[in-house]
């Protein structure tokens, strides 16, 4: 199995560094030795014992070294006798050591000093001083240089480094976040809570002879709880949490990555029980066989986190927890049984979901009794737990701003807009006739899903510009959580769409840009009907489309011919125009609401679902009258 060998090759790596750095530090200090011997050896001349003596009864010797090999003898300075200096500093000599009895005699009687070497010999010091130090000298400079080297290089670790890189675990004792913490994700939580189970007490499945999935791969769309949940599986186990991010794998030098997860795995393994979390695992699990060209990096990586999933004894005690929110490009080897066995779908949440949400974010914020969080939990469908959390955040930021001690049911509502159509553009100046048109645009949606029955009550209409484009909007909040759609509201519903602009037509028989938004999502929805709802008497129930990233974008990859294709466009067109005739027809007949409730618009900005209810009603009396 290649991922086997992959292991051996990395350890066998290692161990090549190891000897040839060793190798190199011997090299090294022996050079290192030589030069300092003879650099203290270079001022000192052999002579003869002989000639040592008739030194002495020159009284020439200034003194005489007694070593453990020689005797080292220092010349007198000679003396220029008129000046008083020293013209020459003692030369020094060395004779080989005789057995000579009267030798300190002699010496005594030339004049001269004689000590004995202060015990320079013992054995462990001369180590020290001539090859530890040198070692670990060498040992402290070529760390620096690879350091710097390979941080220039954009790197860590780097391959110079013996497998010992720092990178970026992040590693905690204890999350201190709890299942408490996360809302309204009740079917993740229970599948977590298995694992939870087991990583407090291993015995109890052991003993029966049960294995434990190693590993739980947590799928779901961004800004869900995934990263969260993974925390609080750890928090209630009350293990220790080692996270790393697929991207942090990924290096340019290949093998980096693959040492990094043997050094989180080896982490994690010494301190089990514990949770090891691979934060968006698509950067190294990406299925090896759909790419264009190899990544060698990555494929090592890859590689190194199956061997290690298969390596490690699961009734140690460490779970693997892995995120995605591209399950579909993970390669087939991560998911089968014995690795990521486990998939907790982490979907986007319902309204109560929504809810439990808000009331965990707005846990320690101040609240003002006209709060209604129910409310903006209906407002927000489609909203992940990030954008929630967000939501929170912005309202009590905007009661800051605006001097309150507590956070009103307004900035909540207000958040919710900020989050949605971006900060309120005050400053924009837009025309007058600019502003009418925005205004009746505005009308037209809202006058479309009153009048049919089948959608939603708007909730407010402005025509303040905000700040991601949208020069007004309506808002709509349903009463109650859809999640089936009927033919007929999805028709509605692009009529809806479509009665912006059939209001500009109506009124200033012209058309503007400011439909492309409403254009874009009706067409889109069309396209479902007909390719993916089987909506259509022409394809009946075919499904020919199919969505590929699930939890993100989630764009369609067609399944059918060419010639099919451009017959869905013509569907598409048929169910457009449709709509957009029945739009028009809506604002005809009801052009008296129209201008009423546009005029007031214009005068006010922003008119609550209330408002403009009344105001509908007001429009439909006189009528009849
Ligand atoms: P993901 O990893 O799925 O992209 P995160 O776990 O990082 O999302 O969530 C981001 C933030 O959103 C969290 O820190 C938390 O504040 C908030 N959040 C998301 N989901 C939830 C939830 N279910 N309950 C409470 N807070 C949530
Ligand atoms: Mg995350
Ligand atoms: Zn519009």
């Amino acid at each position: 199995m290649p991922s086997g060998n992959q292991q051996k090759n990395s350890n066998q790596n290692d161990v090549k560094m190891l000897i040839s750095f060793i190798i190199m530090a011997v090299i090294f200090t022996s050079i290192f030795n030589i030069f300092v011997s003879s650099i203290t050896m270079r001022r000192a001349t052999e002579i003869t014992y002989t000639q040592f003596l008739t030194m002495l009864e020159n009284k020439q010797v200034d003194t005489v070294e007694i070593q453990s090999d020689r005797l080292v003898i220092t010349e007198k300075p000679e003396q220029n006798n008129e000046v008083g200096f020293y013209t020459n500093i003692g030369k020094q000599y060395y004779t080989g050591i005789v057995n000579d009895p009267v030798l300190t005699d002699r010496i005594i009687k030339a004049g001269a000093t004689q000590y004995r070497e202060v015990q320079n010999n013992s054995p462990i010091i001369t180590f020290l001083a001539s090859w530890a130090l040198p070692f670990l000298l060498i040992y402290i400079i070529s760390g620096l240089i690879i350091r710097s080297v390979s941080k220039k290089m954009g790197g860590v670790g780097g391959p110079m480094s013996f497998g010992k890189n720092t990178a970026k675990i992040y590693a905690q004792k204890e999350t201190g976040i709890t299942f408490a913490d996360v809302a309204g994700q009740e079917e993740a939580k229970e599948s977590l809570r298995e694992i939870v189970d087991f990583l407090h007490q291993p015995e109890k499945y052991t003993e029966i002879g049960a294995k434990l999935p190693k590993g739980a791969l947590l799928v779901g769309p961004p800004g869900t709880g995934k990263t969260l949940l993974a925390k609080a599986v750890a928090g209630e186990a009350n293990v220790p949490f080692y996270s790393l991010s697929g991207s942090d794998f990924v290096e340019m030098f290949v093998g980096v990555g693959a040492s990094r997860v043997r050094d989180l795995f080896k982490q994690a393994l010494e301190n089990a029980p514990c949770i090891v979390f691979i934060d968006e695992i698509d950067a190294i699990g990406k299925s090896r066989d759909n790419q264009m060209g190899s990544n060698d990096e990555r494929e090592q990586t890859l590689n190194q986190l199956l061997s290690e999933m298969d390596g490690f004894d699961a009734s140690k005690g460490v779970v693997i927890l892995g995120a995605t929110n591209r399950p579909e490009v993970l390669d087939k080897a991560l998911l089968r049984p014995g690795r990521f066995d486990r998939r907790v779908i982490v979907d986007k949440p319902d309204l109560k979901g929504r809810e439990d949400i808000l009331k965990v974010h707005s846990k320690d914020v101040k609240l003002s009794n006209d709060v209604d969080l129910h409310q903006i939990a209906l407002g927000t469908s489609g909203a992940a737990g990030a954008d929630l959390a967000n939501i929170v955040n912005e309202a009590a930021l905007r009661a800051v701003r605006f001097g309150k001690d507590r956070v009103e049911q307004n900035d909540m509502m207000e958040a919710v807009e900020i989050i949605i159509a971006g900060q309120e553009k005050k400053d924009r100046i837009m025309t007058e006739s600019e502003r009418k048109i925005v205004a009746y645009h505005e009308v037209g949606h809202a006058l479309a899903t009153a009048l049919q029955k089948n959608t939603q009550p708007v909730q407010k209409i402005t025509i303040v510009p905000r700040t991601m484009g949208a020069l007004g909007y309506t808002m709509q909040m349903p009463e109650e959580e859809k999640y089936l759609m009927s033919k007929e509201e999805i028709l509605d519903q692009i009529t809806t769409y479509l009665a912006g602009r059939a209001a500009e037509e109506v009124i200033f028989h012209t058309a503007t840009t400011g439909a492309s938004n409403d254009i874009e999502k009706a067409t889109e929805l069309a396209r479902n009907m007909v390719a993916q709802y089987g909506m259509s008497e022409k394809f009946d129930m075919v499904g020919l489309e199919s969505i590929q990233n699930k939890y993100l974008d989630g764009r369609n990859v067609k399944n059918c011919a060419e010639t099919t294709s451009a017959e869905i466009d013509e569907e598409v067109l048929h169910i457009i125009k449709q709509c957009h005739k029945k739009a028009i027809e809506l604002l005809e007949q009801n052009q008296n609401a129209l201008h009423n409730i546009a005029k007031f618009l214009l005068e006010k900005e922003t008119i609550t679902g209330k408002e403009f209810m009344n105001l509908l009603e007001q429009s439909r009396e006189k009528e009849l009258i």
